[in-house]
């Protein structure tokens, strides 16, 4: 998984026919995975590569980080896939196209409010911890119902599924069954409030994202298998 000794572009596309032939192996119709370049500390020049390779779509952790490259490359959609800090919301609500990461009533409220002042509706993920860990943003499984009716309710939100990041080092087939799960939450949702088009999954990163979609991911967040290491914070 060594990406470094490629170039960008080797590595976009390969990413590229790994999901396809992911889709393909799962039955999923090809392209309907969407792939979410994440891009946090690497520099507008490959992010650019990237895009000419092919990517359209990239996620930011951080926003005054993500502000320069947006600017860079306003025709790419790009996703807010970190922590939101609440003095950082209507940025982000001015620069992002999806915001991934929505884990309380609060911060939905805060979403939802810039979003109308912005005259928008904004297209968001909630974000679930599965394993309640503390070094992880996301709500816990057992508060995403109140969450979801919270978040579902507001004028300036499109909820449109769940996202979330399984504990870090595990093999793929150890992380699948947090899939799994992600995606029985989320038929539970979908039951449980069926007027709600959720039928997004963000889920699966660099070293897992093959088993991600076999288990109906919908975006794959892919990171250091297309720009290789990062460099600094993230
Ligand atoms: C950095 C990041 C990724 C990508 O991780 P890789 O392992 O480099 O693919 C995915 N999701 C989130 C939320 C991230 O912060």
């Amino acid at each position: 998984m060594n990406a470094g000794s490629q170039t960008v572009s080797e590595n976009a596309g390969q990413v590229l026919e790994r999901i396809t032939a992911a889709e393909r192996r799962a039955g999923r119709s090809p392209g309907s995975v969407k792939l979410v370049a994440a891009s946090k500390t690497q520099p507008l020049s490959l992010i650019l590569d990237a895009h000419a390779a092919g990517i359209s779509v990239f996620g930011e952790n951080y926003v005054q980080e993500a502000e320069e490259k947006i600017q860079g490359l306003p025709g790419a959609e790009w996703h807010m896939i970190g922590k939101l800090q609440s003095n950082k919301v209507r940025k982000a609500v001015s620069l992002f196209s999806w915001i991934q990461t929505v884990d309380s009533a609060k911060r939905a409220e805060e979403v939802s409010r810039c979003a109308v002042e912005a005259r928008k509706v904004v297209p968001v993920l909630l974000e679930v911890n599965l394993e309640e860990e503390e070094s992880k943003a996301g709500v816990a499984p057992a508060g995403l119902r109140l969450l979801a009716e919270a978040a579902l309710g507001l004028p300036g939100l499109a909820v449109s599924g769940l996202m979330a990041i399984p504990p870090y080092g595990l093999d793929p087939e150890e992380s699948r069954p947090y899939f799994v799960r992600l995606r029985k939450l989320r038929d539970a949702l979908a039951r449980e409030y069926p007027a709600a088009d959720l039928k997004e999954l963000s889920m699966g990163m660099s070293g897992d994202f093959e088993a991600a979609i076999e288990e109906g991911a919908t975006m794959v967040r892919v990171g250091t298998a297309i720009f290789g290491v990062r460099h600094g914070r993230g």
